[in-house]
């Protein structure tokens, strides 16, 4: 088998890089071991959210100037970032995957706890606001489901009413889950949502809702709707007469979930192949150039040119031991790492390590000693140079980075 281009890695960076490749009429493959971080998504994405102080960030495109040089985002050029983040967008938008935001000025989202958390672009139907805390809105009704313990209702309602809304809280009980409640590792956002795929289980939603929310201007709900319907979000609001909102449940994220399905569909439409399960564990190479993989399947298969969009440690792209300390297990690519120390004491410190991880040349060419791999590329989570926690860039990174390597690969 021989394609134009293979990404080893199937999560937001792969298949953006993926999509950006097939739709400029490519012959691209995806090589991934299983599910990305995606399953852990909050529903937004950051482009650049917080200070070095940890303070939230107005306009990111601002802000990315003063980056370090060694930055990813200062890599592609600070000039570049915009029209990235539109095209971006436009991946997005091809795989009817709705958000909103601006690029020029972060907005905030809530969080599971009910703290609002700045950001860059949030899916739509989430329960968000321009300003860091208030909303254009006085009285919210907070619903859970019977049984529910990844939604933390009472928390939720104590930082609203922070931000004076006026919350009242109530529980629905769905009978189709009644027998999951038996065992709580089965009663997860992603049952609830299949559950609530079923018109019936939406206008039980609905009853409960009209019973119990008296005149609250808008109903919030975890972030369980629409798995697979598109249009329940919408059913719900027309049948309660009133705004329906999300917040993000702790992962599983179906939010993340839809958005992983959704841009393995259109890669796939675009005509872009992917091997779901195979673990790349092999390769060759001739004069610094890479000429194929092989994976867990003993499945052999070369190209032009390869991407390596395998994570950080969480997606696998990154591993480490005792003895030989952080390294890319694939192709032994060298590994940037700013600080001597990992780790430090107060765990609630930006930890070094998180900025350690692939070196790469300005066109995020992979570096093995000290030389750029002619054909081998590297975005997302796995670059080095950036703290995605500290800074909130994990997606922006992820999907900017991956648009750049598409483009230095078309230009070649
Ligand atoms: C808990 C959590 C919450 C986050 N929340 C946010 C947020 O709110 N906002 C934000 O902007 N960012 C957030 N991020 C960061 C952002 O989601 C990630 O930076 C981004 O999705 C990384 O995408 P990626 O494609 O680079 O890597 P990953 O999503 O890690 O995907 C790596 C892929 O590579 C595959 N793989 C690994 N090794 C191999 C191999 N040897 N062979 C084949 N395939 C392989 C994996 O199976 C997976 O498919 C969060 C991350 C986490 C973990």
């Amino acid at each position: 088998m021989r394609y134009d281009t293979v990404i080893i890695g199937g999560g937001l960076s792969g298949l953006i890089c993926g999509i950006e490749l097939a739709r400029k009429g490519k012959q691209a493959a995806i090589v991934a071991t299983g599910h990305s971080t995606l399953h852990f998504s909050s529903g937004s994405f950051g482009l650049l959210s917080k200070d070095s102080n940890g303070n939230a960030i107005d306009n990111p495109l601002e802000a990315i100037k003063a980056l370090d040089a060694n930055h990813p985002y200062s890599k592609i050029g600070a000039d570049r970032v915009a029209e990235l983040a539109d095209v971006a967008t436009q991946c997005l938008n091809i795989a009817e995957i709705a958000t909103n935001g601006s690029t020029d000025k972060n907005h905030f989202i809530a969080t599971p706890p009910g703290t609002l958390r700045c950001c860059w672009r949030s899916i739509d139907g989430m329960l968000t606001s321009e300003c860091s805390n208030s909303f254009d809105f006085k009285s919210v009704a907070l619903f859970n489901f019977d049984g529910f313990i990844d939604f933390y209702t009472e928390f939720i309602a104590s930082q609203l009413r922070g931000f004076s809304l006026e919350v009242s809280c109530h529980s629905v009980e769905i009978p189709e889950l009644v027998v999951r409640r038996d065992n709580p590792t089965e009663m997860r956002s992603t049952t609830i949502a299949r559950a609530l795929d079923k018109i019936e289980n939406i206008e039980i939603l609905a009853k409960a809702i009209n019973d119990k929310a008296g005149e609250a201007q808008v109903v919030i709900l975890p972030a369980v709707l629409g798995l697979y319907r598109k249009d329940t979000q919408a059913l719900l609001e027309k049948a309660v007469n009133r705004k329906v909102l999300t917040i993000n449940t702790v992962p599983p994220s179906v939010e993340g979930i839809k958005m992983e399905r959704a841009l393995k569909s259109v890669f796939k439409a675009m005509g872009g192949t992917i091997f779901t399960g195979h673990t790349v564990v092999n390769h060759t190479v001739e004069d610094n150039t890479i000429t194929s993989i092989t994976t867990s399947k003993d499945v052999t298969v070369s190209a032009e040119h390869f991407v390596l969009a395998t994570g950080s440690f969480i997606g696998g792209g990154l591993d480490s031991t005792h003895q030989e300390g952080i390294f890319e297990p694939i192709f032994g690519a060298d590994i940037e790492q700013k600080e001597e120390q990992y780790t430090l004491i107060d765990i609630f410190e930006a930890q070094p390590f998180m900025c350690s991880g692939v070196a790469t040349d300005n066109s995020f060419k992979v570096l093995k000693n000290g030389t750029a791999i002619d054909n081998l590329y590297a975005c997302g989570a796995i670059l080095s140079g950036y703290n995605p926690v500290k800074e909130g860039s994990g997606a922006g990174v992820a999907m900017l980075t991956a648009i750049a390597v598409a483009e230095n690969i078309l230009n070649r």
